[in-house]
């Protein structure tokens, strides 16, 4: 067996959250070994949020251009998918080549290593042949891949994962997309928007299930309108594929189209990481951590494997918390100082002391200056991007009841609003509040329209520091905006 070479971190993973942990105890001046064994930088530039928002920039165009008929004289439009497949393959992805992701990790001074990372013991990393003693910790960066669900037949056929659908050239006259949440919906409006007839199929009664029912409504009735049917109680129950045409059986239903997209959710692969060999237990959903990021002493996880939110700023937002936890964590393995004082010891002190810095500005105020800050996921945004968009943050009005929460409602139409109503938002739109009345302060809002995501942002200032609601109604919301309507909200708490 190969002599473990003695490094100071060892990065399995090297996705969003991982690439950020990797890059920035690197330039602290640490000697950093990064794994990966697809691309670096992870599901999001290749396969996720950036090219499916390419191709949802280009079919909200196309819907705007449709609207000129109705706004502003006449205008035909021709969808062609080309430029959004070339704008994905060429700006995007570089045709799924992460070179320059690379040279950018190396070139903060990381040691870079194609393969598959996986646990052998308390702080040592096996890739291959190639073993690793990590002399400060290791980071778990593993991220999640689709789950595809056990439906008989479903496994021999060609189906398609976001992989294939970002990755999609010409497209199909016909889809199935089975899974009616936010990666389901953004994707089923675009192809419909490109001219695709395209069927969502849902297992539970509605769309967007973990969002408020109102967001679901709204985003079901923006799909119909783009020629999108929507079918939900659907439960799977078959699949079969007869060299052209997946049929979907469903109870009394079936369902054909030449492609079928499986969209049900993603899961973490914990059982290929050699956890068990640090005393963790691989069967679980996710890899639990504290709110320091640590699944055990000198381990760390962070981005989607840790099952606290799917999405990039998580990753982000964790990596900047990891990134001064590692170092606090080197610091004292040295005799420094902790995180609160000012030297360090740990090779490259003051790059290490100031990325510590850096982290924390990254952080956010849950960490105050000085202190490796903690998370903290009360103020979680969350945005999915249909046209109209849907913006939530905090808890919803179910789960605040579910609570046990003394909860106030306020809602209102985004018609209602002079922008609203300017803007002819026929497809739906209204923000919706839910408050603690005990201690008076936002705890949960949704807000669905034209700029959803955006006017989402206050909202979440107010969940996350808990901005009395009292200073929230006497505020002032700049006229005619689409977020003024979260002052008619304000007024409908009840
Ligand atoms: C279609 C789609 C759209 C999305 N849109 C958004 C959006 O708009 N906004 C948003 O915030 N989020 C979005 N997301 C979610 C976002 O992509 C993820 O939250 C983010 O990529 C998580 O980053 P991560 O670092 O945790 O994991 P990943 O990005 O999944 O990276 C993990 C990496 O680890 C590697 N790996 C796994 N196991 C090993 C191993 N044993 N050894 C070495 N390497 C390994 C993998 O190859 C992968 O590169 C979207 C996701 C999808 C699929």
């Amino acid at each position: 067996m190969a002599e473990p070479e003695l490094v100071d971190v060892v990065v399995v993973g090297l996705g969003v959250g991982g690439e950020e942990v990797a890059g920035r105890l690197a330039e602290a001046g640490l000697t950093v070994v990064g794994v990966e064994r697809d691309l670096v930088g992870g599901e999001c530039p290749y396969w996720g949020c950036i090219p499916s928002k390419m191709m949802i920039r280009a079919a909200n165009a196309l819907a705007e251009a449709r609207r000129v008929n109705e706004l502003a004289g006449s205008a035909q439009v021709q969808p062609d998918w080309a430029p959004v497949a070339r704008r994905i393959r060429e700006e995007a992805t570089d045709t799924w080549n992460d070179q320059a992701a690379v040279d950018r990790f190396t070139g903060k001074g990381g040691r870079f290593l194609r393969g598959s990372g996986r646990l052998d013991g308390p702080g040592r990393v096996r890739v291959g042949e190639q073993v690793f003693q990590a002399r400060y910790g290791v980071v778990i960066g593993t991220g999640t891949r689709p789950s595809i669900p056990p439906i008989d037949g479903l496994a021999d056929t060609p189906y398609w994962t976001n992989h294939q659908a970002i990755e999609v050239a010409e497209l199909p006259e016909r889809l199935l997309v089975l899974g009616g949440g936010a990666i389901g919906l953004e994707l089923a409006q675009v192809f419909a928007r490109f001219g695709v007839r395209v069927t969502v199929v849902e297992a539970a009664d509605r769309v967007l299930a973990v969002e408020e029912p109102e967001a679901s409504e709204v985003a079901a009735a923006a799909l119909r309108a783009d020629g999108v049917e929507i079918r939900t109680g659907v439960k799977a129950e078959r699949v079969s594929h007869d060299g052209t045409t997946f049929t979907l059986h469903g109870g009394e239903r079936s369902f054909s189209a030449e492609r079928l997209l499986v969209v049900t959710g993603r899961r973490a692969h914990l059982a290929e990481l050699g956890l068990e060999t640090i005393g963790v237990d691989a069967a679980q959903r996710y890899l639990p951590v504290d709110d320091r990021l640590r699944v055990t002493d000198g381990v760390w996880a962070v981005g989607d494997v840790t099952g606290e939110g799917a999405f990039t700023h998580i990753a982000m937002y964790q990596a900047a918390i990891v990134v001064a936890d590692v170092l606090d964590h080197a610091r004292r393995a040295e005799g420094g100082p902790d995180a609160s004082g000012t030297a360090s010891v740990v090779g490259g002190a003051m790059g290490a002391a100031s990325a510590v810095g850096g982290a924390m500005g990254a952080a956010g105020p849950s960490g105050a200056a000085g202190t490796v800050p903690r998370a903290d996921y009360r103020a979680l945004p969350r945005v999915t991007f249909t046209d109209p968009e849907v913006g939530a943050v905090g808890l919803t009005e179910k789960q605040a009841r579910e609570r046990g929460i003394n909860v106030q409602v306020g809602f209102t139409p985004l018609s209602s609003s002079t922008r609203g109503w300017i803007h002819k938002t026929d497809a739906g739109g209204f923000i919706k509040l839910v408050a603690d009345a005990d201690q008076g302060v936002l705890i949960g809002a949704t807000s669905v329209g034209p700029a959803g995501g955006e006017v989402l942002s206050a909202l979440v200032v107010a969940v996350h520091a808990a901005v009395p609601v009292s200073q929230l109604r006497h505020m002032i919301y700049a006229y005619p905006t689409f977020h003024r309507a979260i002052e008619s909200a304000l007024a409908d708490l009840s």
